[in-house]
């Protein structure tokens, strides 16, 4: 994959050419994707409060005079790092204890409401204003698709953290593409045992 590829994945492409997650998880798969440890570090889009200010906008996540302060910026990345260690945990084998804890701290604070429309329809929707209503928003996504059991199937990638929505019938995939993390998980084992002195 080229630079050019590369920078768009998590948006417009990927990995692998997986689907995204259904309906607003792919919201909430976006925020973790936005930014992994694979990439530079200036390419976090929401790693300034210039650059999360316009990502959060873009997704409507924030009102169009709300300011996002360095503060709200190291919130976010928590969340988004809780929330990929949950979707690591997902593939088992791992606690996402740490994590839960980070991520009740931020649904103490949060404030989301039922809204009802015409039609009778249920929506969970934050009362709150900037950030705060952002990862409120965030929170009420998380909770959705547990309830449609959706979330069981977000995943981090065992190598990167990559998450991405596995819709493989034994929800057996472990890495955020085989082409990509899977073949570089599997090479250096080889080389591993190439190293490993045979006398
Ligand atoms: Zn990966």
């Amino acid at each position: 994959m080229d630079e050019h590829d590369k920078r768009r994945v998590g948006e417009q492409i990927e990995p692998g050419g997986r689907p995204k997650a259904p309906g607003r998880l792919e919201l909430l798969q976006r925020f973790i994707n936005s930014y992994n440890h694979d990439l530079p570090l200036e390419w976090d889009r929401i790693g300034t409060p210039k650059s999360a200010r316009a990502w959060l906008r873009q997704k409507r996540l924030v009102a169009a005079g709300d300011r996002i302060s360095d503060a709200d910026v190291a919130r976010l990345r928590e969340l988004r790092e809780a929330m990929r260690a949950l979707a690591i945990a997902n593939q088992g084998g791992q606690s996402g204890a740490a994590a839960a804890d980070v991520v009740r701290r931020v649904s103490d604070v949060a404030q989301l409401s039922v809204v009802i429309d015409g039609t009778g329809r249920t929506a969970l929707e934050p009362a709150g204003r900037g950030v705060d209503a952002a990862m409120a928003t965030l929170l009420g996504i998380l909770h959705e698709a547990q309830l449609t059991g959706h979330w069981s199937r977000m995943k981090g990638c065992r190598q990167c953290g990559y998450a991405f929505f596995d819709r493989s019938k034994n929800r057996s995939a472990a890495w955020c593409a085989m082409s990509i993390c899977g073949n570089r998980t599997k090479n250096r084992a080889y080389y591993r045992r190439r190293r490993t002195p045979t006398r």
